[in-house]
């Protein structure tokens, strides 16, 4: 029964020897990387081996041709490929919560936010999400538009809301992929009611610009929303009077990035005592958004030099937003 003997010999293991070694030799001429990664010189040395078994196999005689073989073929393992592991960039929790607030530091309000849109509670956890539903464009600028009334009314602060001009609530899109959050309005702010339109406001919005953004397309918003007096920095008991006020903001707004302006607005945001050279350069989080620190303009028109550490921050949100 010449063809059952024929199916029962195998694979000759010459032959097979002789394919492993060109199959070796061929996977590493196209680049195929072994885990752990193929050294040259040991698969040469393979393929060597396995000619020299090929070439040193002896002629099979009639009765090995029925017999099993005596050498099993050799299991070339197909080359594994490792998915790549890639690391989610890490976003540095905020370590601790918005500060209770101080008995006695806030002022009673006479107008205070509505309760139905307050960031206050229990639930506030900036290492959550923004607590609440994501409200539409048309219902984010009525809300806004009731919050900024509620600011213009608000004496909170004794000194500042004697001083001011005009409250500085905020302006831009409701719906904006970027929030730029300053620190309080100056003089030129107090007078029009608008921020950032002075010099700094105008280096700001060549930054926005610098980032393919219009002015209209952003949300730009301060810490506190009166002009303090002499443009001191706000009082930490000033910010936490407005807290309120922009945690309200942030969250009708949500928007995916923050970039905070200087050290005032960083350091209320993310309720940190951390320099801006220690905050900037990496995301921090503040419930949905991703939170950038980089330097105040008013800062990088007294220090133009810092200018390019600025760029590398909106280059940094940029990039990891896709836009660059
Ligand atoms: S700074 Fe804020 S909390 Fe203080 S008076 Fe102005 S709006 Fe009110």
């Amino acid at each position: 029964m010449p063809q059952e003997n024929q199916n029962l010999e195998g694979p000759d293991p010459a032959v097979t020897l002789a394919q492993a070694a060109g199959l070796a030799e061929h996977l590493q001429r196209v680049g195929v990387q072994w885990l752990p990664a193929a050294d040259p010189d040991s698969v040469t040395a393979l393929a060597e081996q396995l000619r020299s078994a090929a070439d040193g196999a002896p002629e099979r005689s009639s009765e090995q041709a029925s017999a099993p073989p005596a050498v099993s073929p050799p299991t070339v393992q197909p080359a594994v490929v490792q998915p790549a592991v890639v690391q989610p960039a890490v976003v540095q929790p905020v370590a601790a919560g918005p500060p209770a607030v101080a008995a006695g530091t806030v002022q009673p309000s006479t107008a205070g936010p509505a309760s139905g849109f307050s960031l206050q509670g229990d639930s506030a956890d900036p290492a959550e999400p923004y607590p609440g539903p994501s409200l539409v464009p048309d219902a984010r600028a009525a809300e806004l538009a009731r919050f900024s009334e509620q600011v213009a009314a608000c004496t909170r602060c004794e000194i500042l809301s004697q001083c001011r001009t005009k409250t500085v609530f905020g302006e831009g899109n409701v719906a904006p992929r970027v929030v730029f959050f300053g620190e309080g309005p100056g003089r030129d702010e107090d007078l029009s009611g608008r921020p950032f339109v002075g010099k700094a406001g105008q280096l700001l919005t060549k930054m926005i610009q610098a980032c393919k953004f219009a002015r209209e397309d952003v949300y730009i918003m301060n810490t506190v929303k009166c002009r303090p007096p002499n443009n001191r920095n706000p009082e930490p008991t000033e910010i936490e009077n407005c807290r309120e006020f922009f945690q309200a903001q942030f969250g009708i707004l949500r928007p995916e990035y923050i970039v905070c302006l200087g050290l005032v607005s960083a350091q209320a945001l993310l309720c940190t005592k951390l320099s801006v050279g220690r905050l900037r350069g990496k995301f921090h989080q503040y419930f949905d958004s991703k939170v950038l620190v980089t330097y105040h303009p008013s800062y990088l028109l007294r220090n133009p030099a810092a200018k390019k550490a600025a760029w590398d921050d909106l280059q940094l949100m940029l990039r990891d937003a896709g836009l660059m």
